[in-house]
């Protein structure tokens, strides 16, 4: 069969439909869907992508008898238009343009005013009564046609666009500063001027035959699939080179014909909040191009009613029909003939987190689509914009203006926070309990900086990556945080900050204002108002009534379906009670990483913890122990009283120890009068302690095996603390975790250690808990001896930033240079700190689950490295088996989602398919269909997943590029002082 090369449109009906994208392009395919159901469009024509094709394969040559197939199809836009292409008396004009499958948007070429000659342009003069308006048309098209067919570019970087430069001359001749402002006879010689040049650079003269324009320019369009711009667009996005492009050739209309046309374009809803409301802008009088340059001001949208009532009811009849039709928000272009409609595109518009929520809700509502649908619609990280503090667009776009611009780092935490600057924790402290808001501002922050972080709206480091302490206290508490902004150095005697801008050194002192934008990694001089996410008031700070706060309810809404949705639990990374009453508002079903070296460092711990590592003796040792212990019994009751009868797990000690021994002469001296030790004592055990590679040093169970009054200190306060809360009527489930572990034995050491605590605890209580003694895999040992492990441990938990770090050989606090680079080559998809690396500790994970679930079938499973709040790694952490996912309080709700997705994709991938009733019973109620293992199979949600599957693959290579951009941008920073390594290989 003869391969269909052209696809028509218009008049009510198409011959292609809106699946027909791989076809007819994304623009191709709308066009023919609008036609079908009966928006108004200007009648075309589509030559497929396969042509375009065959075009390449033909070494750049239109397929024999396309020309045949054309002159068909312009009969029939002919029939329906009453135009004919160069009819001297009624001539059709066309605009031929690309359309790939996806949008690319502006990578590649158009031409518009196509079928203009001397001869049609008098036509056209006559015929609309405006020949400035027809001349205007034919300079326009002389000058694009140079352009794009011709390839009349500037020919050296400093060059002008040769029509540009002709069309300068002619302005300043005339003495006038506007093209609008050019007489009908000066575009007369314009046309003249552009058709001498294009005779003088190519040696040929302009086509005045419109159909060889038309087929030149189709061969232009083709041609442009392989320019410099798609070229490069494809590769970021990783689209191959063979999807090709379409070619839509349609009969223009124009919106400056006077004063009752008009073009303008529009969302069905508001993008930026997802308000149910039409939203756009329009110009009377005006070409589309006018729009997009801004030298006029466009009217709202709304205010078209009053001009046009007649115009604005069909406007409002397209909204509808095409949000009905394509089941989702859409953006459009329209024009406006002398009185007559046109859409010109369709398609879907891109939206906020926050305008993503709302839609994805309202259209379930409206029953448009499934609450599957609508779960997979959003992006998980999108969520952040719900929970966290913004600036004010406007505000904020002025700041820039005015060039209060100042850096850009990588965004840890995101949200906006506007404060006064300090440089050390304590200040933070003391100047946030007087009453100041202030932004902690640091080289890098240690765990010593924890309570002035606490305080801080946000921080701002100048090292480190998105695993750095900073960038994960800042997810753990929600506060915002750039990190590793390379332009900031500190002098921190003076108490001054310099940014290296591009407009010079700049200086901050202590207490200036400063505003950080954590979502996009900019820092901006002075304060910049913020608004409080409405969810964070009604969960966290609990200072708003649900009733009254609609995001709030959205956002709920959306988390109950997607916990209907999910397999996967999630609990969350959490080491105070406050933190735990944080993570049960957003859905936390346990802790699974309780770090208690956290609780060291604070009131009153940070003196005991470093007797207990200066000691000498076991017995000094178990001094200091047994005072921390009630201190510690005390922090583990807290949590559990908040937790509840939800579980929790402990770590026991993990980081090198003197990484809790103070760095000053201050410090030193307060510890050496506590333990009556002298100075010189206390700084040869500092030295002693030092260790060259701590994060592969004395750290995790090592610790405990070396000192196990630690662990038994630690045990016992847990199973006291749970004791005293199951007192208080708390059924409590502990789960002891043993950090770092590569081997079973060095499990069987400290699970015996446990179990004999918890054993005496219980006597002498004269009660029991249930408990586990479990241990995290974070070691690529431990995954290969899994099976091994498994015969002691009760549960396992992955610890991906210690896999991540010990699988590639790179410490987590040194990635930066090795990732600009790696990044910018291409090496790495992206930062394996951030989203799970599947090859390599990925293929570890599998090994230990495996192994695991080998020895013991019912083997608990979870993830606690920061990977458990990334949707990507989620979605891994779902394929794999895991029976939950931990994360930072934060980022529980993007971790719903994404295990709700995953789940959804799975049951979407299933091959048996059901009966029409349930999928019919699960296209309404997708939630429900997602807890039962018979439902996995359901047409419904077949349906739903293939079409996520495309748009998240998407966004996840999106969210690549984006990091990688971010980071690969960044120049690479030089060593730093040995103190600040030091520091920044402090505890995470
Ligand atoms: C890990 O290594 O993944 C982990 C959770 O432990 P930490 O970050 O405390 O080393
Ligand atoms: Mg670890």
């Amino acid at each position: 069969m003869v391969q269909k090369r052209i696809y028509a449109f218009g008049g009510g009906k198409a011959e292609g439909n809106k699946d027909m994208k791989e076809l007819l392009g994304g623009k191709g395919a709308g066009l023919a869907e609008m036609s079908n159901i009966g928006i108004p469009v200007p009648p075309g024509f589509t030559i497929t992508t396969e042509v375009c094709t065959d075009y390449y394969r033909s070494g750049k040559r239109l397929p024999r008898g396309l020309d045949a197939e054309i002159r068909q199809a312009l009969k029939r836009v002919g029939a329906l238009t009453g135009k004919g292409l160069g009819d001297a008396k009624n001539p059709l004009l066309v605009s031929v343009r690309s359309g790939a499958r996806v949008s690319m948007p502006g990578m590649m070429d158009t031409v518009l005013n196509l079928g203009l000659n001397d001869e049609t342009v008098e036509a056209l003069a006559a015929r609309s009564g405006n020949p400035r308006f027809a001349w205007d048309s034919y300079r326009r098209f002389v000058a694009m046609f140079g352009d794009v067919v011709l390839g009349m570019k500037p020919e050296r970087k400093e060059d002008r666009d040769p029509f540009e430069e002709i069309l300068e001359h002619k302005k300043h001749a005339r003495g006038v500063r506007f093209d609008s402002e050019l007489p009908v006879e000066a575009l007369r010689e314009l046309v003249a001027e552009f058709k001498g040049e294009i005779q003088r650079r190519k040696g040929k003269a302009f086509p005045d035959d419109p159909f060889e324009q038309l087929l030149e320019a189709v061969a232009a369009v083709f041609r442009s699939w392989e320019n410099d711009r798609a070229v490069a667009y494809r590769k970021m996005y990783g689209y191959p080179s063979d999807w090709g492009t379409a070619v839509t050739v349609q009969s223009m209309v124009f919106g400056n014909m006077g004063e009752d046309s008009g073009t303008g374009v529009a969302f069905t809803r508001n993008p930026a909040t997802g308000d149910d409301e039409f939203y756009g802008e329009f110009l009377v009088n005006a070409q589309g191009e006018d729009v997009v340059a801004g030298t006029r001001t466009p009217q709202k949208i709304a205010e078209l009613a009053a001009r046009w009532p007649n115009i604005a009811r069909q406007l409002e009849d397209v909204r509808r029909k095409l949000e009905r039709h394509y089941r989702d928000m859409q953006d459009i272009e329209f024009t406006i003939e002398q009185g007559k409609l046109y859409v010109l595109q369709t398609r879907t518009g891109k939206r906020t987190g926050l305008a993503a929520v709302r839609i994805a809700v309202d259209l379930a509502a409206d029953r448009l689509i499934t609450k599957g649908e609508a779960l997979q619609r959003i992006d998980p990280e999108a969520l952040n914009h719900l929970l966290r503090p913004i600036f004010d667009a406007d505000r904020k776009a002025a700041a820039v203006k005015e060039g209060r611009f100042l850096a850009k780092g990588l965004p840890a935490g995101p949200g906006a926070a506007s404060g006064r600057l300090v440089f050390f924790a304590n200040d933070a402290e003391a100047w946030r309990t007087r009453g100041e808001t202030v932004v902690l501002a640091r080289h890098e922050t240690s765990p010593e900086d924890i309570r002035g972080m606490a305080a801080a709206e946000g921080f701002l480091t100048a090292f480190g990556g998105m695993t750095s302490h900073a960038a994960l206290v800042a997810r753990q508490m929600g506060k915002v945080a750039i990190v590793g902004c390379e332009a900031l150095s500190f002098d921190y005697h003076a108490r001054k900050m310099t940014v290296a801008t591009e407009a010079g050194a700049r200086t901050f002192s202590e207490g200036d204002s400063i505003s950080i934008d954590g979502s996009t990694g900019e820092v901006l001089e002075g304060k910049l108002e913020t608004r409080p996410s409405e969810v964070i008031q009604v969960l966290v700070e609990k200072s708003r009534d649900p009733a009254d706060a609609p995001v709030y309810r959205e956002f709920a809404e959306v988390m109950a379906w997607a916990d209907d949705a999910r397999r996967l639990k999630v609990r969350a990374n959490a080491d105070q009670p406050d933190q735990a009453a944080v993570s049960i508002a957003f859905g936390a079903q346990g802790i699974g990483l309780c770090r208690t070296e956290h609780m060291f460092f604070g009131e009153g711990k940070i003196g005991p913890m470093r007797e207990m590592i200066v000691a000498e003796t076991v017995e000094d040792r178990r001094a200091a122990l047994a005072k921390l212990l009630p201190l510690q019994r005390e922090d583990f009751r807290g949590i559990f009283l908040a937790m509840g009868p939800r579980p929790t797990t402990i770590r026991t000690l993990d980081p090198p120890l003197h990484e809790f021994l103070p760095q000053d002469e201050k410090g030193v001296a307060s510890l050496a009068a506590a333990t009556g030790k002298s100075v010189e004592r206390i700084r040869a055990r500092i030295e002693e302690l030092h260790e060259s590679n701590p994060m592969l040093g004395h750290r995790g169970c090592r610790l405990g095996i070396s000192y196990p009054e630690i662990t038994e200190m630690q045990a016992r306060a847990i199973f006291e603390a749970a004791c005293d809360a199951a007192d208080q009527g708390v059924k409590v489930e502990p789960e002891v975790m043993i950090p770092l572990v590569g081997a079973k034995k060095e499990l069987d050491d400290q699970a015996a250690l446990v179990r004999q605590v918890a054993d005496e605890v219980f006597r002498a209580r004269g009660r029991k808990v249930k408990y586990l003694v479990g241990t995290m895999i974070e070691i690529p040992r431990g995954a290969l001896t899994a099976a091994e492990i498994a015969k002691t441990a009760e549960f396992f938990s992955f610890g991906t930033n210690d896999l991540t770090q010990t699988t590639f050989g790179l410490s987590r606090d040194d990635t930066g240079p090795v990732l600009a680079t790696y990044l910018q080559k291409d090496i790495w998809p992206g930062d394996p700190f951030v989203s799970i690396d599947r090859d390599g500790v990925g293929a570890l994970m599998k090994i230990g689950v495996a192994g695991g679930r080998a020895t013991n079938p019912g083997l608990k499973l979870g993830i606690c490295g920061e990977h458990g709040g990334d949707p990507s790694s989620v979605a891994f952490c779902h394929e794999i088996g895991l029976d939950y996912v931990s994360c930072s309080p934060y980022r529980l709700p993007i971790a719903r989602l994404a295990a709700a997705q995953a789940a959804l994709r799975d049951r979407a991938a299933a091959p048996a398919r059901p009966s029409k009733a349930a999928a019919k019973k699960v296209a309404a109620r997708p939630g429900k269909a997602a807890s039962s293992a018979k439902a996995a199979a359901s047409a419904a949600a077949v349906r739903d997943g293939k079409r996520a599957k495309g748009r998240n693959g998407k966004v996840a290579a999106a969210a690549a590029v984006g990091i990688g951009a971010a980071i690969a941008g960044k120049s690479i920073a030089k060593a730093t002082r040995r103190a600040a390594k030091a520091l920044a290989r402090r505890t995470r």
